[in-house]
């Protein structure tokens, strides 16, 4: 029996409250705070359990610690933007109280994402005796789990990871982003980054593609490589993988609009004049752009997300992808969101509920991978997440 502070009423928070509520017996006490309350309690109204409300701006440590002594919860689960990370955690310091999130810190005036700030909290959550679970959504977050469950239950060593999402889904809208355009623009301009060989390198965006055939029914798709943040913590802690990418999926009308923003300076994080005052264009482009969790009831299709392994058992050459299929509109008549946010959720709900009921404990900061997959792969077929194990003959080249 536990309080829950979930921090962040975005697409992804609204997934979260919904399935914290689901289950009673780990969640007994649910707050949701965001920076506009109406926003919190839009979703509380949906949900059929009582759920507290607060306004918080997490980027005010005092605000944040204040609201953290006055709800005393047992953990919080910070969904709200990657710039709030690092507060969010300092207040969590200061209240005695547990951390989990789904993305790591960025820095608003950099577009750069890395677990470095992130990891240098490991001694102050150690000597507190406090954890910190970081990246519990599905990429990260259950890819890692994937990968640790492959490493322990298909493989004697495993050699090569393609980390591969699809979205064979589609909105109906011009141009739109599944989750919050800025963080997910910010992403998908910047340059390709990879592990081979014992060390990183770098592609132009968005310049390497190639065709994917994806399983039940989805059929060949176009994949493009990026950067994700899960690949520096997997590649540190699985040093046998010789090479480790991912790979993600674009409609050409989604690359267009991207190629014509770009072109004209809306995507610039950086702040610009206009009529006297100054303005930060992708901010001011999201502003314009439907907002994720309009998405919900438009979007239809499938989301396809896995680990692709090649490795060696017993000696021999395997090929293994693991993946969990996720049906838009299922997640629609669930909870009231798309996919995107769905796959998201669940496993932030999941993470809190291994370390709530003891299944994945320790002082200090850690990646998913650190714990045993199993009770996490377990609940992922319980709680709306199902996975599917298929052998392949060859590898991606
Ligand atoms: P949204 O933009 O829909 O929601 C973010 C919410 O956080 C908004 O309600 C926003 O409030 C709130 N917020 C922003 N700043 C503050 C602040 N200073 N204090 C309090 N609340 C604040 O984003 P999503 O729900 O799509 O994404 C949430 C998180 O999930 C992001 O960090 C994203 O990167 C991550 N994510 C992770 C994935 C994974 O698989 N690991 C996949 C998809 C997303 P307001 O509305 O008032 O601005």
């Amino acid at each position: 029996m536990a309080r829950v502070l979930i921090v962040g009423a975005g697409g992804v928070g609204q997934v979260v409250a919904h399935k914290c509520a689901q289950v009673p017996e780990v969640f007994s006490h649910i707050v949701l705070a965001s920076r506009t309350l109406e926003k919190c309690r839009r979703i509380a109204a949906q949900i059929k359990r009582p759920v507290e409300t607060a306004q918080v701006d997490a980027d005010d440590v005092a605000q944040m610690s204040a609201l953290i002594q006055r709800v005393r919860p047992d953990i919080v689960i910070n969904v709200a933007l990657p710039y709030q990370d690092l507060h969010i955690m300092d207040a969590c310091l200061a209240g005695g109280v547990d951390y989990l999130d789904t993305a790591n810190y960025e820095p608003l005036d950099v577009a750069k994402f890395e677990y470095r700030w992130q990891w240098a909290y490991q001694e102050r959550f150690r000597s507190r005796g406090l954890m910190a679970l970081l990246g519990s959504g599905f990429d990260p977050g259950v890819t890692n789990v994937f990968t640790a469950w492959l490493a322990k239950h298909e493989f004697d060593s495993i050699e090569t990871l393609d980390i591969i999402d699809a979205n064979a889904g589609a909105h109906g809208q011009p141009f739109a982003t599944n989750f919050n355009p800025e963080i997910n623009i910010r992403e998908v301009t910047a340059e390709g980054r990879y592990w081979e060989g014992g060390e990183w390198k770098t592609t132009a965006p968005l310049s390497v593609s190639r065709m994917y055939d994806f399983p039940e029914g989805i059929g060949p798709m176009k994949i493009y490589l990026l950067y994700h943040e899960e690949l520096e913590s997997i590649a540190k802690n699985f040093p046998t993988l010789k090479r480790a990418r991912f790979w993600m999926t674009f409609s050409e009308n989604y690359l267009t609009h991207l190629r014509v923003l770009q072109n004209v300076g809306m995507t610039r994080i950086d702040a610009v004049v206009f009529q006297g005052r100054e303005i930060v264009p992708i901010q001011f482009l999201k502003a314009l752009l439907p907002d994720p969790a309009s998405l919900g009831p438009l979007t239809k299709g499938r989301t396809c997300i896995g680990a692709l392994v090649r490795g060696k058992k017993d000696g021999k050459d395997k090929v293994a992808f693991l993946y969990n299929i996720c049906d838009h509109e299922a997640c629609y008549r669930e909870v009231g969101s798309q996919a995107i946010s769905y796959t998201t959720g669940v496993p932030a709900m999941i993470g809190a509920k291994m370390m709530l009921t003891g299944k994945w404990r320790g002082h200090g900061v850690f990646n998913m991978e650190a714990f045993d997959p199993d009770p996490f792969m377990e609940d992922l077929n319980r709680y709306g997440l199902p996975w599917t194990l298929q052998k392949l003959d060859a590898p991606m080249d």
